[in-house]
């Protein structure tokens, strides 16, 4: 019936932005200020009408005093465990960071399939980030723009074999 599909990636890149816009509505706080997601939230979504469950990942919160990249580790295998696939987020004008590498290496030994995509594509600034992400080892990067709602139907043809 209906699939689960977790939004993943590093703080900024644009999770909360895809999510309200999969769910057609406000319900995660999008901010400039990395990690202002508080917790995972899980909703309903449609996406040309086909309809999924969705989860926004938090960010860092909480986490200040505790190991950087073993506490997104959790978080993302917290998701990874619930979702069917993962969409894995990177800002495509920032280019790949260390961080999204690190996210990468988890995600290519986690059997749930991810689908990458580079988000802030909207215009020519996220070119070079959308070329360098095929060096990410995930495959071929899906170019959208959360912002603007751009991509979307290659969104919906690369999440169509989980429907
Ligand atoms: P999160 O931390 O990954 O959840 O990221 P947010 O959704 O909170 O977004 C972080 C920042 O990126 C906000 O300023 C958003 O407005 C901005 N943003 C999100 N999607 C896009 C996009 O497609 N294009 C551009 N240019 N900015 C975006
Ligand atoms: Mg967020």
């Amino acid at each position: 019936m209906s699939f689960t599909v977790a939004i993943i990636g590093r703080p900024n890149v644009g999770k909360s932005t895809l999510f309200n816009r999969l769910v057609g509505r406000r319900l995660a706080i999008v901010h400039d200020m990395p990690g202002v997601t508080r917790d995972r939230k899980a909703h309903k979504a449609v996406l040309a009408g086909m309809e999924f469950t969705v989860i926004d990942t938090a960010g860092l919160e909480d986490t200040l005093d505790d190991s950087l990249e073993g506490r997104m580790r959790q978080q993302t295998e917290a998701a990874l465990d619930e979702a069917d696939v993962t969409l894995f987020l990177i800002d495509a004008r920032a280019g790949v960071t260390p961080l999204d590498a690190h996210f990468a290496d988890v995600l290519r030994r986690h059997p749930t399939p991810t689908i990458l995509c580079a988000n802030k594509c909207e215009g020519k600034a996220g070119a070079p980030g959308l070329f360098e992400s095929y060096g990410l080892g995930l495959g071929e990067p899906v170019p959208i723009s959360a912002e603007h709602g751009e991509g979307m139907m290659d969104l919906f043809q690369a999440l169509l074999p989980f429907a």
